[in-house]
């Protein structure tokens, strides 16, 4: 991405706690900005209006010149949304989401040293996921108990295909799990871009395959095809390690795999989502970029986040790599139970900000807010979510915690 010293970047500011967390993100990254440049470069921000603030003003919760400003400017940031309830209307996220075609849910995983976090080496939790955004049972294709087409479908299955009866009663409800070849490539094309550009040791395709097994089985072999057919010698893979082993023996694929790891190659690799679950809680550190489908991206990226301290400094972007389109945003929602009171902790938006900096190729700016969240956290200065988990820690409102980054 070229950018220019003051690229125009519209934003959200979200619902609930979104205006406190962005006014405390907005002050920091400016300052970043400005310090890291010596105020030769400096962004233009644009409000764009969603969620409860676009309903009140205009009677839509998503303006079409909301999408426009995104489509034309590419890059933009979001606070929380409220999802409204009826109208038509699923998820305002997932709306932006398939509107742009944002394939990529990108959630990188860290630890701040002084973070309250409940596994014994939260140091050792350093991942970065890449969540297909568009497809898997997301699609919200689903047949409700008791609608014609519910009965039309369950006849087909026993019917048509065959399938036993006994296994779809009258009282069943059907969803569809749509996995597109061309999603999958897509996805994990940008998990082996993003690896060998960042100098990350491995790939991990995260499945449920032996049960999946055109879906989600499939997903796991387009991923070794695709490694292998466009990315070659960057890269080694598993199945090459198993075929080496069965023809040579293990010892001949033990020094392929150490020789392969000596060079530099990116190792491809699959986990069964459940091991998964169980492996990065047990041993983090063997595993580095995770490619995996929508469902269980949605289960892995909370699990890990919950590792280094929870949603309020997990920050998350979707993408589209081949467009170039991104939208950076925090994870959690808009906790309407804590807003308006100073409590909010403004980190996983900043954060955010700071994936932007990166992406926009400002790494410096995003390094100076990086190096001041790092400082707070090891004095103990914390907004309340954290404060209340950690001894001897100083509470900070969102507004103090702002300038706390600043000074
Ligand atoms: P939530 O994430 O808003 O809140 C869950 C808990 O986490 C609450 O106790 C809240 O106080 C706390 N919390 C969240 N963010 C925090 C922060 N930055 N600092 C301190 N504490 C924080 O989840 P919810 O209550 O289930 O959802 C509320 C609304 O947000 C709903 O309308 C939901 O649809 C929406 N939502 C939006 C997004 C999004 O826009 N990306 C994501 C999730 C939920």
């Amino acid at each position: 991405i070229q950018t220019p010293d003051n690229p125009t970047i519209p934003y959200i500011e979200g619902d609930g706690i979104g205006p406190e967390i962005w006014t405390a993100a907005k002050q920091v990254m400016d300052a970043a900005v400005r310090k890291a440049y010596n105020g030769k470069r400096h962004i233009e921000w644009k409000e764009v209006l969603a969620g409860e603030k676009a309903f009140n003003q205009t009677g839509t919760w998503l303006p079409n010149d909301t999408l426009k400003a995104f489509q034309t400017y590419r890059i933009g940031i979001k606070g929380p949304l409220t999802t409204p309830i009826g109208g038509g209307i699923r998820s305002l996220n997932v709306a932006l989401r398939q509107t742009l075609d944002l394939f990529v849910c990108l959630r990188p995983v860290r630890w701040f040293k002084g973070v309250p976090a409940p596994v014994k080496h939260p140091e050792n939790v350093k991942m970065v996921i890449f969540r297909e955004n568009t497809e898997d049972i997301y699609a919200g294709i689903e047949f409700e108990l008791g609608k014609p087409e519910t009965d039309i479908f369950r006849h087909f299955l026993t019917d048509e295909m065959g399938i036993s009866k006994v296994r779809f009663p009258e009282s069943s409800a059907f969803g569809v799990k749509p996995i597109s070849k061309d999603g999958s490539e897509r996805l994990v094309r940008s998990a082996i871009h993003y690896a060998i550009t960042n100098h990350l040791p491995s790939v991990t395709l995260v499945h449920k395959g032996n049960i999946m097994k055109y879906t989600e089985g499939a997903f796991k072999n387009w991923g070794y095809q695709i490694a292998a057919n466009e990315f070659g010698d960057a890269v080694f893979c598993w199945p090459t390690y198993l075929e080496i082993k069965k023809r040579d023996g293990k010892r001949a694929a033990d020094e392929a795999f150490e020789n392969a790891k000596t060079q530099g190659k990116i190792i491809i690799k699959d986990v069964i989502t459940d091991a998964f679950l169980q492996e990065s809680l047990l041993h983090p550190e063997d595993h580095s970029v995770i490619a995996t489908m929508n469902l269980n991206g949605d289960y892995i990226s909370d699990q890990l986040a919950a590792c280094v301290g929870g949603i309020g400094i997990a920050p998350g972007a979707n993408i589209n790599y081949d467009s170039g389109h991104a939208i950076f945003e925090a994870t959690h929602g808009t906790a309407p139970d804590i807003a308006g009171t100073g409590k909010a902790n403004p980190s996983s938006l900043l954060l955010s900000g700071v994936m932007m900096l990166d992406y926009l190729g400002w790494t410096e700016a995003g390094k100076l807010i990086e190096n001041a969240l790092e400082a707070l956290m090891a004095e103990g200065k914390m907004t309340a979510d954290l404060y209340s988990q950690t001894e001897h820690a100083t509470l900070l409102t969102t507004p103090a915690y702002a300038d706390a980054m600043l000074a």
